[in-house]
């Protein structure tokens, strides 16, 4: 399929579901959201699971420009038509609201897909066109055949949507419309990553049961026990939002099967067939979550019916698809997605702005900040490289950062607070041989040399994510970054999926490091060297009153071209006991551990690198690591508008400069499809 999905609601529950399915099959997707009832975070989430780029429009279906916009941009084949206001309840105290979103939205898009020559749409639908279908006899299971009767303004407003599709495609014969009737959507994507989002009070039984576990709710409503079924409760028929999502794969696999010019109009069910009580839900969830719930039997709900399922044998026959997943599971990863998201997307103390560029706005490019208020400890990072833009403690800043974008992109920009990558310090040369073959990698360093990952390193990339969460216990926040490196960029070898977790807790910034080539990577083995290269500052003008300690006063000897030549030496001894910053100028690789490392050296202890007090003697700075040494660097080349030389001090635990031209050190640098590379930075400040 070489033209894009369009998904109208694809930051919402079912339809970030349904983007994770469309990329996994092989689809382009293209998503446009209003975000009335969703949170971009999820969108970022759907990258970070599927590791690759999806474009993104912040856009009302009811604005035709902005809609025949993105449908010129983007190459569309198809939609899948997600967007739509959807609580019964809200309804009926607001129907014009949901006619005018739902419907006019709908025209708008069935438009704007006429105008391009788009003419397949996947729409959703709900079994809640079906009204009471207990009013007939033997409609339960519930047949499409079943007589439509929605009994409140949102089942109307996706019952008027069928019919304006129906009539579309009478009008014109070659439309394609699959109607999709879902019943009771439940249950979260098994990374924990995605979910229902519970804003406000949830309307349906299992958010509802969740949001009572995790004690937000007191207990559980049990809308009347004296229905003719095994346990007195009503009877649904839920399917899991997993499975629903695949039923809209094979919706559009069975539209484009059709012979060439032929259309349809057809409504499938998507249910399971089996009905569960409202018990059998609740004893699920208890179950997999280990532990009662509180629960109430309350009298019966206006308009609740005894059994409401679904017969799908329509579905399972024309598109194949069957419900796979069981209650039990979509009870599991409710729960995860609960434990691990108990605010949804929502979290206290983290927020998101977009990093702009040259006036242009994108949601590719955001700066995150998650702050302690108590200790006023605040940090910002941004997706361009994922870089550390801030770190602050009671309003003063310890590191340098820009304002804009703009300035990180700058020439002169000397790698503020970002990753590096592929390779940080330098390869002399700019080449390496690994497994029999010669790479020559970008120069970006006197003509000869590739420092830092070369011209278009990790500092320059946009990472994709954050997965930000939060945990009580620790108290820290996690936010995950994820790069796909290509195979060639800047000469390296192999593709190279790199994440970035930030574990930031009221003082403290620690850094995971981890790499691993894909298996879907054409060469298997590359090199790898990552860090971090904050310039410290500690709220000072300037450096010079800063008093520095280390740990050890061995440095790798280096040549004319900072390259070692595979000797140490000592510099002063005065150093071990602590020194101000005032004239002397480093730029030296010192050494932790003689032997080198591992390629992970994620479980060795953190080892202490450095300390460093500022002039003012009220912050102190810890660095340590798990790495076998670091560069440590006075800021001296540092030359851009807002900053010159010695404005900040960086420390960069890493492997070996130039380690994969050594014998001895090699080892440390070279990953191969497999394997992980892995390291820990801790930065502490009190
Ligand atoms: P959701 O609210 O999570 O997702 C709907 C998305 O559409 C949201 O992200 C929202 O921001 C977006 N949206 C709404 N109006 C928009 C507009 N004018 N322009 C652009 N974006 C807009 O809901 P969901 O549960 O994922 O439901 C998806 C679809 O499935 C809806 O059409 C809903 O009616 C239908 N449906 C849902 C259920 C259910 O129980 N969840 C059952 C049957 C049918």
């Amino acid at each position: 399929m070489n033209k894009y999905i369009l998904v109208t609601g694809g930051a919402g529950y079912i339809g970030s579901h349904t983007v994770v399915e469309l990329l996994a099959n092989g689809y382009k997707v293209v998503i446009v959201d209003n975000l009335v009832n969703s949170s971009y975070d999820a969108v970022a989430r759907i990258e970070y699971i599927c590791q690759q780029k999806v474009p993104f429009f912040n856009v009302d279906i009811m604005d035709y420009e902005a809609l025949s916009q993105v449908f010129r941009e983007y190459d569309i084949g198809g939609v899948i038509h997600f967007a739509a206001l959807k609580a019964v309840g809200e309804s009926t105290k607001i129907p014009l609201e949901y006619y005018t979103n739902n419907i006019t939205g709908t025209i708008n898009l069935v438009r704007v897909m006429k105008e391009h020559d788009v003419k397949t749409i996947v729409f959703s639908s709900s079994a809640t066109v079906y009204g009471d279908a207990t009013r007939f006899e033997n409609m339960i299971p519930i047949p499409e055949e079943c007589p439509t009767g929605p009994t409140n303004p949102y089942g109307r407003t996706k019952l008027m949507i069928e019919q304006i599709l129906c009539d579309v495609q009478k009008a014109d014969r070659s439309w394609r419309a699959a109607i999709l009737r879902y019943f009771n959507p439940m249950g979260a994507h098994p990374s924990g990553l995605l979910g229902e989002d519970p804003l406000g009070i949830p309307n349906n039984l299992l958010p509802y049961l969740a949001q009572v576990a995790v004690g937000r709710r007191e207990k559980l409503n049990v809308f009347g026990n004296d229905y003719d079924s095994h346990d007195g409760t009503p009877i649904r028929d839920y399917v899991h939002v997993v499975d629903l999502a695949k039923g809209h794969i094979a919706a559009l696999a069975y539209l484009s099967k059709l012979e060439s010019g032929n259309g349809l109009y057809r409504e499938w069910n998507l249910g399971t067939g089996m009905g569960s009580t409202v018990f059998d839900v609740y004893n699920a969830f208890c179950k997999s979550i280990g532990r009662e719930l509180p629960f109430e039997v309350v009298g019966r709900r206006d308009g609740d019916v005894l059994n409401l399922t679904a017969r799908p044998t329509r579905a399972n026959s024309e598109l194949e698809w069957s419900a796979k997943l069981s209650v039990e599971q979509a009870c599991t990863d409710l729960w995860n997605w609960t434990t691990l998201n108990p605010f949804g997307f929502q979290l206290k103390n983290y927020g998101w702005k977009i990093f702009e560029e040259n006036g242009k706005s994108s949601y590719a490019s955001r700066l995150h900040t998650v702050s302690f208020p108590e200790s006023e400890f605040l940090v910002s990072v941004a997706n361009y490289g994922a870089t550390i833009q801030d770190i602050s403690m009671k309003g003063k800043s310890m590191v340098l950062g820009f304002d804009s974008l703009e300035e990180y992109q700058q020439s002169s920009n000397p790698f503020f607070g970002a990753t590096i990558g592929r390779f940080a310090n330098r390869i002399g040369s700019s080449r390496f041989s690994l497994d029999g073959s010669e790479y020559k990698l970008s120069v970006n360093e006197n003509n000869r040399t590739c420092l830092h990952g070369g011209i278009n390193g990790f500092d320059k990339q946009m990472f994709l994510g954050p997965v930000v969460t939060f945990s009580e216990a620790d108290k820290e926040f996690l936010l995950e970054f994820i790069l796909m490196d290509q195979d060639g960029n800047n000469g390296f070898p192999s593709d190279l999926v790199c994440k970035v977790k930030y574990k930031i807790s009221a003082g403290k910034v620690k850094i995971e490091y981890s790499a691993e080539i894909p298996s879907s990577s054409k060469s298997d083995s590359t090199i790898v060297n990552l860090t971090n290269h904050t310039y410290f500052l500690l709220g000072d003008a300037e450096i010079s009153k800063v008093h520095v300690q280390t740990e050890t006063n061995e440095i790798l000897s280096v040549d004319g071209e900072l390259l070692p030549t595979g000797l140490t030496e000592k510099v002063s001894d005065l150093l071990l006991e602590g020194v101000i910053l005032a004239d002397q100028a480093y730029d030296n690789c010192f050494v932790v551990e003689k032997n080198g490392c591992q390629l992970d050296t994620r479980k060795q202890p953190l080892m202490k690198h450095l300390e460093a007090l500022s002039s003012t003697k009220d912050v102190k700075l810890e660095v340590a690591s798990t790495e076998p040494c670091f560069q440590f660097y006075t800021g001296d080349g540092v030359n851009t508008e807002a900053f010159g030389p010695r404005s900040g001090f960086c420390v960069e635990p890493g492997r070996f400069i130039d380690a994969i031209n050594s014998e001895k050190w090699k080892s440390q640098v070279i990953l191969r499809k497999g394997e992980v590379y892995g390291s820990i930075i801790e930065y502490s400040f009190t």
